[in-house]
């Protein structure tokens, strides 16, 4: 009997540019910090709000916290030359109570560019319309292979994106799925398609820019992992064994040529 196949994709930053929006909110932020004179060359301060970004996410334990305590945190990190740590500890015991007036203002200015930045719709990364295309033909005429899309980000920032480029229209997936990445979770992911022929266990593919959020809970879900560094980690280095994709791809099209490999008669 024929293998079927599961495609799973991850979204942000593997699909679509999430990184470019992001960082012109995060610019947004810096340039307003720098015309209050808390800053000067905000080109350059990125990294710093990278960090504190990070720090952040680690102390939510999640990618998309309530920005609001990032803008805080920067107000303090910049304006009262705390540490990255104190800042960081600071925005979360008090959230803003502790600003004065004159700082509130700006922090309240700088907030609002920040989310209105984020509502714009980042543009698909190359070569993801063909291959998503490619792939639908294929599913047209093979009942063996399924796609879907498994991201962390909240709906309401991501129906946009996929109403903008047409995503539901085009049907290129045949579930969406959304929530918290882990080896379950994943599992859980691939249960959402089945298929007409049940013969052996699909083989399932994923596909993801982050080593510990996509190919770690895939890699012990036990799938094959396909990993595709993106704009917003850059080219991490596995630092556990169970980070190591069995696949890294440069672009997307790159994906074809393993699908092949696997058995998917894609031409
Ligand atoms: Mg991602």
């Amino acid at each position: 009997m024929k293998d079927s196949f599961i495609i799973i994709f991850d979204a942000d930053n593997t699909l679509w540019d999430t990184n470019a929006i992001f960082q012109e909110a995060q610019f947004a932020i810096l340039k307003d910090f720098q015309d209050a004179g808390w800053l000067t060359n905000f080109q350059s301060r990125l990294g710093e709000l990278r960090r504190i970004d990070n720090l952040l996410m680690q102390r939510h334990r999640k990618n998309e916290y309530s920005f609001d305590d990032l803008v805080i945190a920067l107000s303090l990190f910049y304006n009262q030359n705390l540490s990255e740590d104190i800042a960081v500890s600071l925005a979360l015991e008090r959230r803003g109570e502790s600003l004065d007036s004159s700082t509130l203002a700006v922090v309240t200015k700088a907030k609002q560019k920040f989310f209105q930045k984020l509502e714009g719709i980042p543009n698909l990364l190359p070569g993801v319309q063909e291959v998503l295309n490619i792939l639908y033909e294929h599913r047209l005429r093979n009942r063996n292979l399924a796609t879907v899309l498994f991201s962390e980000g909240k709906a309401e920032r991501l129906d946009p994106v996929m109403l903008t480029h047409n995503f539901k229209e085009k049907s290129y997936f045949d579930e969406i799925v959304i929530g918290q990445k882990s080896p379950e979770s994943f599992k859980k992911a691939a249960q959402t398609v089945s298929f007409e022929n049940e013969g052996n266990a699909p083989i399932v593919v994923v596909v993801g820019d982050s080593l510990k959020r996509d190919i770690q809970p895939a890699n012990e879900a036990g799938f094959v992992t396909v990993y595709i560094p993106g704009g917003f980690q850059g080219n991490e280095k596995p630092k556990l064994i169970n980070e190591e994709p069995n696949f890294t791809i440069r672009n997307i099209y790159q994906l074809l040529p393993i699908l092949q490999k696997l058995g998917v008669s894609i031409n």
